[in-house]
């Protein structure tokens, strides 16, 4: 039997904390704020504005979505995130990406401090946490490890693997993975589409956390037997049974795993609702800091 490892309990677990920690708020402080800059009303980030506005709403956090002109390049986009990064009422940025040339993602990002790059993305981010003093972690990555850690996932010093190595997903994973921290100390090995034949590189590996977007990549071929598949990826494809309308759908074929792996998280509603309830967590942590005026520069 194949246990789903059924990411809305953990995301309400998260956002209790988060309700309390807004709750205790002395009076008179005005609520954590989140924005979010993305290049226009019609971008393909829709779905995810409206998922981050609506749990933002439930928790009592301020959200803007801030979109670019048609007009805007880089120049303006830097010239937002400056503005934003020195406006105090301001606790959280995000910066949905990827973005079409001429921007230049990682450059822009750059513009927030690390505690108001809520998504921890930015290369200053990325370097505090391989350098073990992070402060903001890419809340997928958080996410992938809260449910490893929520339901036991064998993962100290065993073989784990982490298909992905992109620099905001799988590479921030697999240094959260094989970090010190409590429910983690995994051995981990990074898999991508050049490390050759993957069945070969799963069969001894306990626990895979895929970071890909490949529908199907994780099958009955490729995950050994009883391993914990940890998926993180995302995809839309047509719904069989809504003609004309898309779905989401990981990279595992859940269908073909059920009864073969040892647990699975669902798509949607595995390591999707985690992601917003650890974002909106960050944006209280730097709502925190800043209120309390020991913010890091
Ligand atoms: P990405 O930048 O496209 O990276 C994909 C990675 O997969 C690359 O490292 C690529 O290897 C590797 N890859 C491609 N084909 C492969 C194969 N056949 N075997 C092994 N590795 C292969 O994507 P991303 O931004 O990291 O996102 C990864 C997935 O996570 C996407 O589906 C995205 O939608 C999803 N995501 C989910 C959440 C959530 O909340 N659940 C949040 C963010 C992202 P190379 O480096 O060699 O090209």
């Amino acid at each position: 039997m194949t246990l789903p490892l059924d990411g809305k309990t953990v995301a309400e677990a998260i956002d209790r904390a988060t309700r309390a920690a807004i709750a205790g708020a002395a009076p008179g402080v005005p609520p954590p704020s989140l924005v979010s800059v993305h290049l226009g009303r019609d971008s393909p980030f829709r779905f995810y504005l409206r998922r981050q506005a609506k749990a933002a709403a439930a928790l009592g956090i301020t959200f803007r979505d801030v979109p670019l002109a048609a007009t805007d390049g880089p120049r303006e986009l830097v010239a937002t995130l400056r503005a934003l990064d020195r406006d105090e009422s301001v606790h959280g940025v995000l910066v949905e990406h990827p973005l079409p040339p001429p921007f230049d993602f990682f450059q822009a990002i750059e513009e927030l401090r690390p505690l108001k790059d809520i998504d921890g993305v930015s290369p200053r981010s990325l370097g505090l946490l391989v350098g073990q003093r992070p402060v903001h972690v890419p809340a997928v990555a958080r996410a992938a490890l809260r449910i490893a850690q929520h339901y036991r996932l064998p993962l100290d010093g065993e073989s784990t693997a982490v298909v992905g190595r992109s620099p905001t997903v799988g590479l921030p994973l697999a240094v959260l993975l094989a970090s010190p921290a409590p429910g983690a100390n995994a051995a981990v090995e990074v898999l991508h589409s050049k490390s050759g034949d993957l069945a070969s590189r799963l069969a001894p590996i306990r626990s895979i956390f895929s970071c890909v977007g490949r529908p199907g990549l994780l099958n009955r071929a490729t995950v050994p037997q009883g391993a914990h598949v940890v998926d993180v990826g995302i995809s839309s494809v047509p719904d069989p049974e809504r003609p004309g309308q898309q779905k989401a759908v990981g990279d595992a074929d859940a269908k073909a795993l059920d009864g073969w792996a040892g647990s699975l998280t669902p798509v949607p509603g595995g390591v999707g609702p985690v992601t917003v309830a650890e974002l909106m967590a960050a944006t209280v942590r730097s709502w925190q800091a800043i209120v309390r005026g020991d913010a890091p520069a």
